[in-house]
Order: structure tokens, then C-alpha cells, then sequence
């Protein structure tokens, strides 16, 4: 049995109460390691580590970070069988979607701001009588919190520009996946980072995530995850004027017009709903088709889908993994006989499945549904599952009612051939990324975030080192 440990000043250190609570295998219902159940007092220990850790960091040379961090990005690497094992293991993905995406991402996360940083400049304006330029200084403890959908790679998407921009940083990974955060400590200390620069707590949002938002030493929050912790979050760091990044829920269109290209269409389709058995904030799961090619549309993804391989997550052949917890799939069953009851017909899935190789853990059938009002709770509320809808529209004007009938506005799948279409259709969506013709084509320069109820602030590129830095205007006269 693995027992995890806190990462706090450089060191290693079991949780203050002494107690750990137990990490399931989703694909097995067994448990495979325990998670320090930490609490306010390991907080103050790493928020106190890493405030002691700020001036030499803030102060340290672009190059000298950057270095370290490109050594974590090559010990990810390096380490990435390893580190997708644990992934797999702790989240139920498959093994070679961990393999081929999560852990390259976490490595890739890191080089790239490792590289951003030697190239992030700030702004001069130069006048007759004096010169302005704008010094953009590392903001102090940054918070990181992530969730438990692509553990690694979205724990890296925070921590990589906070470290580079010169923040020190204390962060907690969900509490249903920490395993590969564990592994990142270890990484770092072999990579040479200063102690204390990286604060890593596992524990409940609850008794780690609320006392870390709410320190007083800690004036930036950087947070991914559902939207009614997001609020709750923002409640409590508003008021106390932190700078907040919040990137939250999702529910996302996949707009079909009748001229896109077909058959790519329905593939893009199939795995923009159900790809990491649908849990990303990205996932298509309105699928909206323009009424003349419904049919046909409607019978090709069908039996796309069902063609989709479900089962043992370590399998090479394993395209659908399984769901989280127990507790999430519960969620997703439920929201499957909501739909039933409100009228909704299974097109295929709609069931929990027990792979032979694994009949005790958390599977369910890649599920299609129609005949649901664009207005109800299933096409209105974040699943996160592999639940998809069919939708129906008659016109270009219909399709962008719909798609923005929601209270999220992440993002958005346009397929047509017609580059009239593409571009009216994607200004007119109310989402912070519009994909035409692909979906989950990711640029880590490109700012990434959503409107409404799908967060406030981008990440990504520069708008990651932005948000990391405090701007400050020098104004020198002559
Ligand atoms: P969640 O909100 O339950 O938890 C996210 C993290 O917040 C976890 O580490 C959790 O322990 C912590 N947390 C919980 N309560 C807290 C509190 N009061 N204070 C501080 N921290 C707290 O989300 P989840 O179930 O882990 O993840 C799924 C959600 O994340 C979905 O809604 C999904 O759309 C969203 N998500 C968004 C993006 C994006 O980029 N917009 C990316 C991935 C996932």
C-alpha cells in the first residue's frame, strides 16, 4: 500500500493529523494507496514555506527558473510510464490515452512556460517628456486547485506559469486523483527546486481548498473545477481582493450544418462527446444537426458510438475507461433516468456495463439521447459524463439560439464547409473558444477559458503570465 505525502518545504512530511483516507481504483473498486488527510495547520506550514521561499525565487533569474522547470518537463519524460500508469490508476482513463496525452501535456506544460517566460516582455510608452513602461512583478503565494478530470495536466497548466513568472506556490489536486501530484513532488525535488517554491497538500477541498483560499498570505487564486465551487470560492476571495483565474463547467455545442464534411463530422462528434468517457470541461455534449442530414447524421454516430471499446482501462485497445467514483457514476445513471422520465429516447448506451475484466468497477455505455427540449435540465445542466445529446435546428439563427441558451459559454464546435458560416456562426457564439472543423485543437499560446457561468479570466500563453504578474507603471519625466 502507497502512502502519500505532503510536499512542504522541499520535504516529504505526512499530514499533521496523522490520518489518511483511502484512493480507489474506479476500474477496480479497490483501494490502492492512502491520501494524507491534511487540514488547515499543513496549509499554514506550506503557506508559510512558500512565503519564506518568495524572495530568493522572485528574485532568482529568468534562466536559472526556466532551467528547472525544463528539467521537471524532461524527468516527466522521462518518467511518463510510470507516471500514466498512475494516472490510469487513480482516474480509470485509459492507459494509452495517459500515455499519449496526460502525461506529454504535464511535460509539455512545463517546457513550454520554462520557454514563454525567457520570452515574456512587458510594455513601454515613450513620450517627448517622459518614458512609461510597465513592470510586471510575480504577485507573491499563488493557490492552485485543480480537479480530478486530467489530474496532471491541469495541475501543470497552473503551476507551470505561476513557478516561471517567479510566484511561489502552495496547490492541491483533487482529493480522487493525487496520486501523479505525489509523483510531480518527488520529481521536483530530484529536479533541483528550491524548497518551498512548490507546496504540494493532499485533502478535501473542505479541509485543505476553503483555508487556502482563505489565508491572508495568499493573494492569487488560480482555480479549475465545477461552478458551484467556484462561486464558493469567489464569495470567500472577493472580498479579501485576491486576484482570481476561476475555469469552471461546461455545456458545450456541437453545431452540424448540413454542408459540413460527413463523415469526419461524425467522428470529431463521437469523440468530442465521449473521449475521457466525456469528463472534460470541453466535451461536446449538445450535439446539434441541422434537420435535412439528421437522420442520416443521427444513424452514422450511432453506430460510431457503438463501436466505441469500453473496458479495462489498461487495455491497448480500450477507448472508454471508467467513470471516477462511485459517486459520479451514480450521478451520471441519474441523470440518464432524467431523461428517460422526461421524455428522452435512448439512441444507444444508457447503461451501466461490467467488463468481464473488471465487474466491480465504474463503466457506463457511451450514451446518445434525442427527443429532449433544448431547455430541460438534461441539455441545460454540466453531466460531465458519457452522455450526449441530438438536437435538431432548421436554421444558422435556430443553431446559435440554442448553442447559447445555457448558462455556460466555454466553448463551441462549428462544422461546415461554407467560411461564411464559420465565421458568422463563431462571433455570434457566446463561448470564450470556438473549434471549426476540429475540437480539442489546443495552441498553449492561445488564451483558454469561458464566459457566464464557465469562469472569469484566461489561461494559457501570456495570459497565463499576465495573470501570474502584477502590472506596475514606472513613469520617469526628463
Ligand atoms: P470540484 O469543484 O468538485 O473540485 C475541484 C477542486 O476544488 C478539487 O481539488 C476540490 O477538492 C477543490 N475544492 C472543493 N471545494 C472547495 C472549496 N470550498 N474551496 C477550495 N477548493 C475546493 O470539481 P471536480 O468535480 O473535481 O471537477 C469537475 C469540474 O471541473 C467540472 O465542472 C468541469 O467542467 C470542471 N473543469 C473545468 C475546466 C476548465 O478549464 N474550465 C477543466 C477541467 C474541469
Amino acid at each position: 500500500m502507497i502512502f502519500l505525502q505532503n510536499y512542504i518545504n522541499g520535504l516529504l512530511i505526512a499530514p499533521q493529523s496523522g490520518a489518511y483516507s483511502p484512493n480507489i481504483n474506479p476500474a477496480t473498486n479497490q483501494v490502492f494507496s492512502q491520501i494524507p488527510s491534511s487540514d488547515h495547520r499543513d496549509v499554514a506550514a506550506a503557506v508559510a514555506a512558500a512565503q519564506a521561499a518568495f524572495g530568493a525565487w522572485s528574485e532568482s533569474s529568468i534562466a536559472f527558473r526556466s532551467q528547472v522547470l525544463q528539467k521537471i518537463a524532461d524527468l516527466i519524460l522521462q518518467n511518463i510510464d510510470k507516471l500514466a500508469l498512475a494516472e490510469t490508476t487513480d482516474n480509470g482513463k485509459p492507459l494509452a490515452l495517459s500515455t499519449s496525452v496526460d502525461i506529454p501535456r504535464a511535460a509539455e506544460n512545463f517546457s513550454f512556460f520554462a520557454s514563454a517566460i525567457r520570452h515574456f516582455a512587458s510594455e513601454a510608452h515613450p513620450n517627448p517628456h517622459s518614458l512609461n513602461y510597465t513592470l510586471r512583478q510575480p504577485v507573491g503565494v499563488a493557490a492552485c486547485i485543480s480537479p480530478w478530470n486530467l489530474p496532471l495536466y491541469l495541475f501543470s497548466w497552473k503551476i507551470a506559469p505561476a513557478l516561471a513568472a517567479g510566484n511561489t506556490v502552495v496547490a492541491k489536486p483533487s482529493e480522487l486523483t493525487p496520486y501523479t501530484a505525489f509523483l510531480l513532488s518527488e520529481i521536483c525535488i530530484q529536479a533541483g527546486l528550491p524548497a518551498g517554491v512548490l507546496n504540494i497538500v493532499h485533502g478535501t477541498g473542505m479541509a485543505v481548498g476553503a483555508p487556502l483560499v482563505a489565508h491572508p498570505h495568499v493573494p492569487l487564486v488560480s482555480f479549475t473545477g465545477g461552478t458551484a465551487t467556484g462561486k464558493s470560492i469567489a464569495q470567500v476571495a472577493a472580498p479579501m481582493f485576491k486576484k482570481m483565474s476561476l475555469e469552471l463547467g461546461g455545456k458545450n455545442a456541437t453545431i452540424v450544418f448540413d454542408d459540413c464534411d460527413f463523415e469526419k463530422t461524425v467522428s470529431i462528434a463521437a469523440q468530442a462527446a465521449f473521449s475521457n468517457q466525456g469528463q472534460i470541461c470541453l466535451c461536446g455534449s449538445r450535439i446539434l444537426v441541422q434537420k435535412n442530414i439528421y437522420d442520416r447524421f443521427k444513424a452514422a454516430l450511432v453506430a460510431k458510438v457503438n463501436q466505441l471499446v469500453v473496458g479495462d482501462p489498461l487495455h491497448q485497445g480500450t477507448q472508454v475507461g471508467a467513470t471516477v467514483s462511485e459517486a459520479h457514476h451514480q450521478k451520471i445513471l441519474g441523470y440518464i433516468a432524467e431523461a428517460k422520465a422526461q421524455g428522452g429516447k435512448i439512441l444507444c448506451g444508457g447503461v451501466a456495463v461490467q467488463p468481464q475484466t473488471n465487474p466491480n468497477g465504474f463503466f457506463i455505455a457511451p450514451t446518445l439521447i434525442e427527443n429532449l427540449s433544448p431547455s430541460c435540465s438534461i441539455n441545460q445542466q454540466e453531466i460531465f459524463g458519457a452522455v450526449a445529446t441530438l438536437i435538431p435546428f432548421e436554421t444558422e439563427a435556430e443553431a446559435i439560439q440554442i448553442a447559447n441558451n445555457t448558462l455556460y459559454g466555454l466553448a463551441a464546435s462549428v462544422f461546415t464547409e461554407n467560411i461564411r458560416t464559420a465565421q458568422r456562426t463563431s462571433h455570434a457564439l457566446k463561448t470564450g473558444i470556438v473549434w471549426v472543423n476540429c475540437w480539442m485543437v489546443r495552441d498553449l499560446r492561445t488564451p483558454f477559458g469561458g464566459t457566464k457561468q464557465s469562469g472569469v479570466g484566461r489561461e494559457g500563453g501570456y495570459e497565463a503570465l499576465r495573470f501570474f504578474t502584477e502590472p506596475k507603471n514606472v513613469c520617469i519625466a526628463f
